[in-house]
């Protein structure tokens, strides 16, 4: 039976980019926090991004000139406290002669993007050399006038979601997935937020709620009989395809303008291995949880990407795409925009309930999260809560102690009995907690035992102990992407191992 008594400062619903980023700077100004993810952590569409932490090029046409300084300065930011998961990336944006926008209105949106960003870290825009286009042997010359060049970053996105929780739960806050808020209820100061866990339900009084439950937002409104600041969504698809590399291998960004003059990426992944392509911008209608690209938009990124590249021997088609994702965006925007022109800033709207209060929480950008949350926190001061300062753009995320060069050296320094591919691989999905992973095997050899290809038990143990894994789709698609290495064969050997464990 669900008592009443538990309370605490701030209840979080969602664990996406924003309720992660939320925990974690409220943990750390002091306030008790919980956060609650129905399924696993970054289920949603904090995993079908385009994985770029981005100012957004394209937000300069909308005049989002705040929306995308912001964005710029948390590249930096981000290249401090997460450098495991982030990494600068070098984009060439390819202009024909048939172009809506021509190659001085794109060159005088890099020069403001790079005003924008004051470029501390990252390298400033350009021109390549006609000797330099030469040597892109797969993209098309014909009608091309020139290629420019800037920079942005990539990031892993489902990784920086889970380790912005690991460390907002090694500073006491309680997180946990598979937690289903179920009701909300108003009480004197603040709300009961009812949620289900283990096959049970509780009960906690929370001060503060933060929802941020993405495309969810209003349903989870919905489940409360109180009136809540809330607006009505437009959910937004976007899709991705992932192809094995063409050869030659290429390992630069492309930024293409499609016919239709919406902005198309070609980004190499995992080493370069792989070449995903994305993003479409459709009207989603039913569960976002269900979101899947479709034929249409699959072939619309095809007919894209084979409009500027030469794939080996013919046209790119279906039967080339190995792998695709969708997302579901929730915009707050008049419907009468177009799609890509609805803003991709956040908007947040918060009511107060006696001493405490409700937030709701719309749209962002995965670069923006750590931003958000600051905005975030200084609502609930509004509302109340004690005055703190900000803290978060200098401490170093959960794994992000070490920078790329140190990870790399440690994984070369590694115990000798393990593969280097694996000890590199470690290295960039679990940036300083590669120690851990090396001391396990280190003391127990039964921990280097090869469950699938390139997969050891203590990888597993650590995916299960200290990362909520609870399936191997969590261990395989989110904690790392090796479900797009191994054949069937290979995952079920990893489902099976899951299984066994259930049933200890
Ligand atoms: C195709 C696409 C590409 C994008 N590319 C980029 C990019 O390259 N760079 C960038 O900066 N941004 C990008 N974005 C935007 C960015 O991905 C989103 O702004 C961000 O992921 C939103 O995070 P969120 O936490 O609000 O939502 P979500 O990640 O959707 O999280 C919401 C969570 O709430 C949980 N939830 C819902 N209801 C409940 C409940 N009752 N109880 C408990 N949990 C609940 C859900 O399970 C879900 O996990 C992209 C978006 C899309 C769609």
């Amino acid at each position: 039976m669900a008592d009443k008594n538990k309370h605490v400062d701030l209840f979080v619903i969602g664990g996406g980019i924003n309720g992660a980023a939320i925990a974690r700077d409220a943990i750390g100004r002091g306030l008790s926090v919980m956060l609650a993810e129905k399924n696993d952590y970054a289920s949603a569409t904090s995993s079908a991004s385009s994985k770029l932490i981005h100012g957004g090029l394209r937000y300069l046409e909308h005049f989002e000139f705040s929306l995308v300084r912001e964005a710029l300065g948390e590249r930096e930011t981000m290249l401090k406290i997460a450098p495991h998961l982030t990494m600068p990336m070098r984009f060439l944006v390819p202009i024909t002669k048939d172009q809506r926008r021509p190659a001085w209105m794109v060159w005088i949106g890099l020069k403001i993007y790079d005003l924008l960003s004051g470029h501390k870290q990252m390298a400033s825009s350009g021109r390549l050399s006609s000797a330099e286009v030469d040597q892109l042997s797969r993209l098309r010359k014909q009608d091309l006038t020139s290629v420019l060049h800037y920079a942005d970053c990539w990031v892993d996105d489902a990784r920086l979601v889970l380790e912005t929780l690991l460390d907002a739960r090694a500073r006491g806050a309680d997180i946990a997935n598979q937690r289903n808020v179920e009701k909300i209820e108003p009480a004197e100061n603040g709300y009961y937020v009812h949620y289900s866990q283990d096959g049970h339900t509780h009960i906690v009084l929370a001060r503060f709620v933060v929802n941020t439950g993405g495309p969810w937002a209003n349903d989870v409104a919905d489940s409360t009989n109180d009136t809540l600041p809330r607006r009505s969504l437009q959910l937004v698809r976007g899709s991705h395809i992932v192809l094995n590399m063409p050869k030659p291998a290429d390992t630069t960004a492309f930024t293409l303008q499609n016919n239709d003059g919406r902005v198309i990426f070609t980004i190499p992944w995992q080493g370069s291995k792989y070449l995903v392509i994305g993003t479409t911008d459709q009207s989603h209608t039913g569960d976002p949880a269900k979101a899947v690209c479709t034929p249409q938009e699959r072939d619309y990124l095809l007919d894209c990407y084979n409009r500027y590249f030469a794939h080996p021997g013919r046209a790119a088609t279906a039967h080339d795409v190995i792998w695709s994702w969708a997302g579901v965006r929730s915009l707050v925007g008049s419907d009468k925009k177009s799609l890509s022109k609805v803003t991709r800033q956040s908007k947040i709207f918060a009511k107060p309930c006696g001493t405490g209060g409700f937030v709701m929480v719309y749209g962002g950008k995965l670069t923006t999260h750590r931003r958000l949350a600051e905005k975030i926190m200084k609502k609930l001061e509004q509302m109340g809560a004690k005055s703190t300062p900000s803290w978060t753009a200098t401490a170093p995320l959960h794994g992000g102690r070490y920078d790329r060069e140190t990870l790399s050296q440690m994984a070369e320094n590694g115990p000798d009995f393990l593969p280097k591919p694996i000890r590199q691989r470690w290295a960039f999905t679990y940036g300083d907690q590669i120690e851990t992973l090396f001391e396990a095997v280190r003391k127990n050899k039964s921990q280097a035992k090869l469950i699938a290809p390139g997969i050891l038990k203590a990888e597993l143990h650590h995916a299960v102990k200290s990362e909520d894994a609870k399936c191997a789709q969590d261990f395989l698609i989110r904690r790392t992407k090796l479900d797009l290495t191994l054949t069937p064969k290979d995952k079920a050997k990893v489902n099976a191992w899951f299984s066994k464990l259930k049933r200890i």
